[in-house]
This record gives C-alpha cells, sequence and structure tokens, in this order.
C-alpha cells in the first residue's frame, strides 16, 4: 500500500488498534503524539511494526498548538483524527476536555485544507455526540437514536466531556463545508471494550473494566444503560470509512445496549464469583445519596438512571459492511489482556 495516512491520538486504546491495522496493511502511518520522550506510550507500535509490512513515522504535534499538524498533513493522503482527552477525571472542563477536543479538530482540519495533498478525513467522534442524557430520547418523543440525530442537552457544567464531543464535531462539518478538497466521514462509537495493546492509556474504557471486576460497584451498580462496542471493531470502521470510497456521513457503533448491572450479570455467567461483581441493582433514591463516590451528580442521576436508550447502527452494517463482535467474547478477550498484563489477578 502506497499511501500515507496521519492518526492523531494513534497511542492510545482505540488509535493503537487502528495504527496496527493500517501497518499490517502496508500503510505508511504518520503518528502524531505530544511527547516524543515517553517512548513507553508507543514502543508497542514500534515492535507491531517490525513484523508488518507498513512504516510508520512519529511526529510532535499538541491539540493545542495552532499550526502543529500543517507539517505531518502535508504529504499525508488522509487523516484519522482521533485524539481528544477521554476521562471523567478533571478539574476545568473547559481547559482539560472542551479546548483540546475543539482547538484540536479546528487545528487538524484547518491543517487538511492547507495541505496540498490530504483528500479524506476520518473523524472519531461518539454516540456522546449523537445524545446527551438518556432521557433526551424520551424528551424527542422518538424510539432510538439514529445518525439524523445531535446532542443538544450537555453543556460545560452537564456532561461536559459529551459536549466537547458534540462540539468538535459540529466544528468539523462546519469546516468540511467550507471547502471542497477532502471528504469527511464520521465514526460515533458507544462505549468501548476489549483487549488494549497498550497499559499507558487512560481512556475511561480501561478504567471502568477495572473498577468493575476489583469491586467499586460491589454493593450495588446503577440502572444506566450504555451502548457497547468491541475496540476492534471500532478500528476496523475506521479502516472501512477510509478505504470506501462510498463511505459518507456519521456512523453509530453498538453491538447491544444495556444497563450496568445487567452488564456485570453478563460477567458473571462467565466468570462465576471469581470477580467482587456487583451484588444488586442499586434503587436510583440510594445513588442520589451515594453517587458522589461514583462522581455522579444528581442532575446526572435524574435524566439518566433508568431510562432505557436503543442506537440504531443498521448504517454501520449496512454502508460500512461492519460485522459486530458479540460481547462475550469482548468481554473474554478483555479480561484475558488484563490478566495477562498483570491488571488482574
Ligand atoms: P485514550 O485516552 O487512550 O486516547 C486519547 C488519545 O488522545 C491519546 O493518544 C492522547 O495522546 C491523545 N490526546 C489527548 N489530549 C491530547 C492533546 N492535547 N494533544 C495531542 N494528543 C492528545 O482514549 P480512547 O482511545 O478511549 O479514545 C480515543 C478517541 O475515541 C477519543 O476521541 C474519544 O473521545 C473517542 N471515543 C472513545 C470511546 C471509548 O469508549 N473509549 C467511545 C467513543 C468515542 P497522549 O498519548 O499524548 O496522551
Amino acid at each position: 500500500m502506497n499511501k500515507t495516512i496521519l492518526i492523531t491520538g494513534g497511542t492510545g486504546y482505540i488509535g493503537s488498534w487502528v495504527t496496527k491495522y493500517l501497518l499490517e496493511k502496508g500503510y505508511t502511518v504518520r503518528l502524531t503524539l505530544r511527547d516524543k520522550s515517553k517512548t513507553q506510550k508507543y514502543q508497542h507500535l514500534i515492535d507491531i511494526e517490525k513484523s508488518s509490512d507498513g512504516k510508520l513515522e512519529f511526529w510532535e504535534a499538541d491539540l493545542l498548538s495552532e499550526g502543529a499538524f500543517d507539517k505531518p498533513a502535508e504529504g499525508s493522503d488522509a487523516i484519522i483524527h482521533m485524539a481528544s482527552p477521554f476521562t471523567l477525571r478533571f478539574k476545568d472542563a473547559q481547559k482539560e476536555l472542551i479546548d483540546p477536543a475543539l482547538k484540536g479538530t479546528r487545528n487538524v482540519l484547518c491543517a487538511a485544507s492547507k495541505s496540498s495533498t490530504v483528500e479524506k478525513v476520518v473523524l472519531t467522534s461518539s454516540v456522546a455526540a449523537v445524545h446527551g442524557d438518556n432521557i433526551d430520547m424520551k424528551e424527542l418523543g422518538i424510539s432510538e437514536f439514529t445518525e439524523e440525530h445531535f446532542n443538544y442537552s450537555s453543556t460545560v457544567s452537564h456532561q461536559p466531556y459529551s459536549y466537547s464531543k458534540v462540539l468538535a464535531e459540529k466544528e468539523a462539518w462546519k469546516i468540511y463545508e467550507s471547502q471542497n478538497q477532502w471528504k469527511l466521514v464520521v465514526i460515533n462509537p458507544s462505549f468501548v471494550l476489549g483487549p488494549s495493546l497498550t497499559i499507558s492509556s487512560n481512556s475511561e474504557s480501561l478504567n471502568f473494566m477495572k473498577d468493575m471486576l476489583t469491586g467499586k460497584y460491589y454493593m450495588g451498580a446503577p440502572n444506566l444503560m450504555f451502548g457497547f462496542v468491541d475496540v476492534r471493531d471500532v478500528a476496523n470502521a475506521h479502516i472501512l470509512a477510509l478505504e470506501n470510497e462510498k463511505a459518507e456521513g456519521r456512523h453509530i457503533l453498538a453491538e447491544r445496549t444495556m444497563n450496568v448491572y445487567e452488564f456485570s450479570r453478563l460477567i458473571k455467567s462467565i466468570y462465576g464469583n471469581k470477580y467482587k461483581l456487583p451484588l444488586m441493582q442499586s434503587p436510583k433514591f440510594m445513588l442520589y445519596l451515594v453517587g458522589w463516590m461514583f462522581n455522579l451528580k444528581p442532575k446526572f442521576i435524574r435524566r439518566n438512571v433508568g431510562y432505557d436508550i436503543k442506537l440504531n447502527n443498521t448504517k454501520s452494517k449496512e454502508k460500512l459492511g461492519l460485522k459486530y463482535t458479540p460481547l462475550e467474547k469482548t468481554i473474554e478477550d478483555m479480561v484475558r489482556q488484563m490478566q495477562e498484563s498483570k491488571i488482574l489477578k
């Protein structure tokens, strides 16, 4: 494959799988990272490169520095823009979540326009850009979320991570409309799980699974519904979006939806009593009392706990051709990797 792909966030949890697949397909991968001296963040990718037909290049670029992506964009055929902080542990939402997501998207997409070579941008958005609170489905009077919907209920003080994702995606569509050099394809994954190629990521996906298996929810898990999708399927969706000339618009990715307590029962059905899984489903009134222990604010509890959601994944299957890994296999492969990495006993 004689093509060069620039990827931002390629060192992260999802990005490492995308980088691996690109290298295995023989692409030249230009990976941007904040600090080249932190070799532990990308040594696993150098190891993958050695046994692949692809070529890996490293470029330093911070989402917040204007013009930082101009040089790596020049000479790239396409960009996968994935870098964005995915953390619920922050002090200043504006500085730590919203600025890097929004300014980063502006920086990266403007670099695509300034280049003479970029023909496609694949943006990693989220279902958080499709909907904010679970109650939104009821408020809108709809029976499922589709690619038509945009999150209207998040703000800088209420669900700021989701707000950062919807602002960034809307900005991407705006910049796309202002030019005619490159095409934009957007991937909107639900909550991503599955084995990690890196132990340096601080992704909430990895924190959640560790918390679930080590007893953080032992006294009770909330009736809080999510969509779930395997990290390898998310990586595949990015490759399909990149390579399929007809790919366009947004793509919701979810293998299924279930609440956190049901998810814990699914783990129990595979591993029995091996892990300290939740004893019961927490009643909503109890969450108002103990929610602070899980970083759940009253407004979040009120608008999310106990409300079902449905995510329509038809477009990802029919237009991208994505095949979903069953959640049971996702769990088994993730637990095995966590044991091998000594994160779990
Ligand atoms: P990770 O934390 O593992 O990856 C985030 C990546 O973004 C890292 O490579 C990180 O680089 C980079 N990054 C963060 N801030 C900056 C910055 N200021 N400048 C340059 N790079 C930066 O998270 P995930 O892999 O889980 O998430 C990747 C993407 O997928 C994000 O856009 C996230 O919103 C999205 N997503 C994730 C979901 C999930 O469930 N995990 C679900 C839906 C969407 P560094 O190594 O330098 O820290």
